[in-house]
């Protein structure tokens, strides 16, 4: 069960007997874990507070400190994260909420796993792919959004969810290379039994920069479920892009950039404006470089990307859909490494 693999076996042990706060241990063993933790340091500041690098036991936790204004942002993440049935390999590991203090000195509490690696954004600054190491951050990163987005029946059932702030920054990249997705801090839940869409009590919205045309042109209505689903896969597709440049294919690699780099620099945070006319005017998406038109694996990333941010929502692929396609693409991959070792022991044999 992973659901328990960062825990000491003491811990465990406590797990095991109760019941649990949906994908979670249960809520005092949670506030137990939360006040006995040391933080070692700051990773970095991000709009809703603070995320640390802590020690819990001998174990590496990850806590993101929120401010105390942003109590309903920390009560939204924690409420998401104790989804029944969450928990997943490409979901980060969610592991305790607390709430110290009251008033004007409130501290809120969120610990996950921590990963060394930082996110897929820090990762690609400073780190190049092969082909294999490329599929492998999209397929798990894509199991992951799938698993969200997917609704699990039972009365003990999970709900659809979409995340609708998937970028880079917000992508873990694990010790082995793979990837869960991260900071669930917008994301909404489908209520089936209802047919409603239950929002985050913010009218806060995802990264521009990574807003699908129909956002950005407010042709979407906000109780139509599918169509959050539908934004999150137009941001999965700039991602992939992302993760692609960075994959080696004749000895190069290209630099890293983030999406529409071209017309909106780097750590530069673009107006609605000039995003909407990028995006929905002038119909424009992040380019090919030509050296990938000579890699088998990038062409078939490059189609991919392209069903992923069709500027019809309702063309784009699923989860699932991206999924069975980077796991084809994978299988190929290790056919043809197969292939290529058939090759050269024949070789051999032959020169023998
Ligand atoms: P915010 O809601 O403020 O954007 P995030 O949850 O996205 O907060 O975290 C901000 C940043 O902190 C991430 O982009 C990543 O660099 C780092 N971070 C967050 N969680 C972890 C973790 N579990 N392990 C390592 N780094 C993390
Ligand atoms: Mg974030
Ligand atoms: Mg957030």
């Amino acid at each position: 069960d992973q659901s328990d693999s960062f825990m000491s076996d003491s811990t465990k042990g406590l797990i095991d007997q109760s019941s649990g706060c949906g994908s979670g241990p249960p809520t005092l063993i949670q506030r137990t874990i939360a006040r006995n933790i040391h933080l070692v340091k700051s990773l970095g500041k991000g709009r809703f507070g603070e995320v640390w690098k802590g020690l819990w036991r001998e174990e590496e936790v990850a806590v993101k400190i929120f401010f105390t204004t942003e109590e309903s942002s920390w009560a939204r993440e924690t409420e998401l994260y104790q989804s029944v049935l969450l928990r997943h390999d490409g979901i980060l590991g969610y592991i305790a909420s607390d709430i110290k203090g009251t008033g004007s000195w409130t501290q809120l509490f969120l610990i996950t796993e921590y990963h060394e690696n930082g996110s897929l954004y820090d990762f690609l600054q400073t780190n190049v792919l092969d082909v294999e190491d490329m599929l492998k951050m999209c397929h798990s990163a894509a199991c992951g959004l799938g698993h969200l987005h997917s609704e699990i029946f039972g009365t003990k059932g999970k709900p659809a969810m979409a995340h609708r702030d998937i970028k880079s920054r917000n992508i873990l990249v694990k010790a082995d290379g793979s990837c869960c997705i991260a900071d669930l801090g917008l994301a909404v839940r489908f209520v089936s039994e209802s047919n409603e869409v239950d929002l985050p009590p913010t009218s806060r919205q995802g990264t521009k920069r990574y807003m699908a045309p129909e956002l950005l042109d407010s042709s979407t209505r906000r109780d139509h479920f599918d169509a959050y689903k539908q934004a999150d896969i137009y941001a999965f597709g700039l991602v992939l892009w992302e993760i692609a440049r960075r994959c080696i294919s004749n000895g190069i690699a290209d630099d890293y950039q983030p999406p529409y780099f071209e017309t909106i620099p780097a750590n530069t945070d673009p107006s609605y404006e000039a995003m909407k006319k990028i995006v929905c005017v002038d119909k424009m998406r992040p380019g090919f470089p030509n050296r990938w038109s000579s890699n088998e694996y990038l062409k078939m990333m490059a189609r991919l990307m392209r069903e992923c941010w069709s500027h019809n929502p309702g063309a784009r692929l699923t989860a699932l859909r991206v999924k069975k396609t980077l796991g084809g693409i994978i299988l190929q991959l290790n056919k043809s490494v197969k292939l290529d070792e058939a090759e050269k022991i024949t070789e051999i044999t032959n020169i023998i």
